[in-house]
């Protein structure tokens, strides 16, 4: 495991210094001109809200501590009073880091009857429309005989994108473009397999990414959703992520990059990750952009009663926390580029 040395932090500062003209637009003219900005080569103290947020930026033991309070609640599949509960937790989370907060409320018909499900949205307003997506589902796989509490499937990918979404909401400056976090009701297939029941027109999984796809469209936000970046199962204590082969090249790369340049060489390797399909497969096939953050085929204890809390560490989550942070600005200045949408999914 490559863990993260104090030269690491100091390539992070740096990278997000050098990378937050990108993101973080100039104030309107009617208020005081911006404080000036430490220079990242003189390695004096920033000065700037921007950049003293990102000293403190993302805390692998809040997000640790995220995990806990889900496997407390129990499994949680669709439809039951712990994700209820669990929702109400994310949604309280995020409100007190001042984000505002929407639930996306629709019935899913699946092979155990008619569900209800939300999926919960944190929008951080930025300068134009353009939206970039950062997602994890939030259900637990339903078992009928097993006490599953889901650690890393999804518990470290919900508590890690709570730990992004409050170091974006400490963040007194504009983006350039509109963050959303999306938590997904209903990825679970509530049968054994991910396709046992269903067909290709109705699958017995993705609910909520699905229907999240179909709400975009009908208020006309497809068209400027110009990035997807899912979080699944990401959170192991021997981390290794692989390239999955479905995700768009051009935003794999520049988060593999990141990862990389962050020092986590270990981490974001380039082997194949098999994974089939997951909540961005819906995005893609609606032209976004998409990328997924998942350790399936060498993680020991997917979709097991022992995917508990000892398997996933702090450390995981923030690597993973930390370069997606620092891969934002530079996803913002890829797609504030291309005025058309991009098509291109290599
Ligand atoms: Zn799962």
């Amino acid at each position: 495991m490559s863990r993260l040395s104090g030269s690491g932090s100091r390539r992070l500062l740096l990278a997000i210094l050098l990378a937050m003209p990108l993101l973080f637009a100039a104030c309107p003219k009617e208020e005081p001109p911006p404080r000036p900005r430490a220079s990242a080569s003189t390695g004096s103290r920033p000065a700037s809200p921007s950049a003293s947020i990102v000293v403190a930026a993302f805390n692998g033991e809040r997000a640790m501590d995220h995990v806990r309070k889900q496997i407390d609640f129990g499994p949680r599949p669709p439809d039951t009073q712990q994700l209820a509960k669990t929702r109400a937790y994310i949604t309280n989370e995020l409100k007190s880091y001042g984000l505002a907060v929407s639930l996306d409320e629709f019935n899913a018909t699946t092979p155990q009857g008619e569900k209800k499900m939300a999926n919960i949205v944190a929008e951080i307003p930025g300068e134009t429309k353009t939206l970039i997506l950062i997602a994890s589902h939030y259900d637990t796989k339903f078992y009928k005989d097993m006490y599953f509490v889901g650690a890393n499937d999804p518990a470290a990918s919900v508590g890690t994108l709570l730990e992004i979404g409050r170091v974006l909401g400490s963040l007194k400056e504009k983006p350039k473009a509109t963050i959303r976090l999306v938590f997904f009701d209903g990825e679970e297939a509530f049968c054994e397999g991910w396709s046992d029941c269903g067909d290709g027109e109705n699958p017995d999984n993705t609910y909520g990414s699905r229907h999240y796809v179909s709400q975009l469209q009908a208020n006309n936000e497809l068209t400027h959703t110009k990035a997807m970046i899912l979080l699944d199962m990401m959170g192991y204590k021997n981390l290794q992520l692989g390239r999955d082969p479905m995700s768009t090249k051009w935003l794999q790369d520049i988060i593999w990059q990141t990862g990389r340049e962050l020092g986590h060489t270990k981490v974001f390797v380039d082997r194949e990750e098999g994974v089939g399909g997951d909540d961005h497969e819906p995005f893609l096939r609606a032209g976004v952009d998409s990328v997924d953050l998942i350790q399936l085929t060498s993680y020991p204890h997917w979709h097991k009663a022992d995917d508990t809390a000892d398997k996933v560490s702090a450390q995981s989550m923030k690597i993973v926390g930390d370069t997606i942070l620092a891969s934002l600005p530079k996803i913002v200045e890829r797609v504030a580029k291309e005025p058309q949408k991009v098509t291109e999914r290599q």
